[in-house]
């Protein structure tokens, strides 16, 4: 396949879960991925995959990490902001580190990738950001407060840049998974995992293929009047 073909994308947090997929298929479609993520290195990523490190709440990683990718391949055509990380804490105990912690990851992140990238794709003629939210970008379970916070930032943190630079024909959506199942969710309590399965409509874990899918659409120029959009792909969730 090639809905890619000629196009640099960089992928955050590439080494599992959803970046992985979101890498891979990048490249079966014909892309120069630039993986990315925290580990000094990663393997078995295929042909036409770089492994770069970067922390996405490092203004410094940011600045190499493009200035790398532009000095290599000249171009960068697609953003995924998709390094993120969750926390169960409610409101009341919070501390401010952790509260921080989340808020450095999955909001600051995004802003910074989408700062050091834009400058590039407008020069270029234009260019594909692709933020990841989530459903509970847009509704809330008791718990995992400062996850709220950052996912509905981040969904219209999307518009607002969708918006601004419109005109320069960047396009900035963001993409709101349900429950897929991937080391992070793995990782959760089991009675967490269970109550989102029994609340999605089609009865089941999506996997992160069904959301890589959705980033190949945006990232192409099948989606080239697609901006300030929220693609849903949650079996249903949200539509409850
Ligand atoms: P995951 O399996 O935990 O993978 C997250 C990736 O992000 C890991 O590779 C991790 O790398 C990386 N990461 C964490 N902190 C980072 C940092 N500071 N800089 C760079 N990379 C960092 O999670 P996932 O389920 O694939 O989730 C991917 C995205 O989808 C997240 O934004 C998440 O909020 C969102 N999402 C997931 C679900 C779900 O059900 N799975 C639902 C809705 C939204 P390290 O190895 O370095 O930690």
């Amino acid at each position: 396949m090639n809905r890619l073909d000629g196009k640099v994308a960089i992928v955050t947090g590439a080494g599992r879960g959803i970046g992985r997929s979101i890498a891979e298929a990048f490249a079966e479609e014909g892309a120069t991925v630039i993986a990315t993520g925290r580990a000094a290195s990663a393997n078995s990523f295929p042909d036409g995959v770089h492994y770069l490190q970067l922390d996405v709440a490092k203004e410094e990683d940011w600045e190499r990490v493009v200035a790398d990718t532009i000095g290599t391949h000249g171009h960068i055509d697609v953003l995924a902001n998709n390094a993120g990380i969750i926390a169960y804490e409610t409101l009341h105990d919070l501390t401010l580190d952790d509260w921080n912690t989340v808020i450095a990851v999955n909001q600051t992140g995004t802003w910074l990738g989408m700062r050091e990238v834009i400058p590039h794709m407008i020069a270029q003629g234009g260019g594909s950001i692709i933020n990841i939210s989530s459903i509970w970008g847009s509704v809330a379970v008791s718990g995992a407060h400062a996850y709220h916070a950052t996912k509905g930032a981040v969904r219209n943190m999307s518009k607002s840049a969708a918006i601004t630079y419109a005109k320069e024909n960047v396009r900035v959506n963001s993409v709101h998974p349900g429950f897929i199942e991937t080391p992070l969710t793995d990782a959760q309590a089991p009675e967490i995992n269970d109550y989102v399965v029994s609340m999605t409509p089609m009865g089941r874990a999506g996997t992160p293929r069904e959301i890589a899918n959705g980033l190949v659409f945006l990232a192409s120029d099948e989606a080239s009047f697609v901006t300030g959009s929220e693609l849903v792909i949650d079996g249903g969730y949200l539509a409850q």
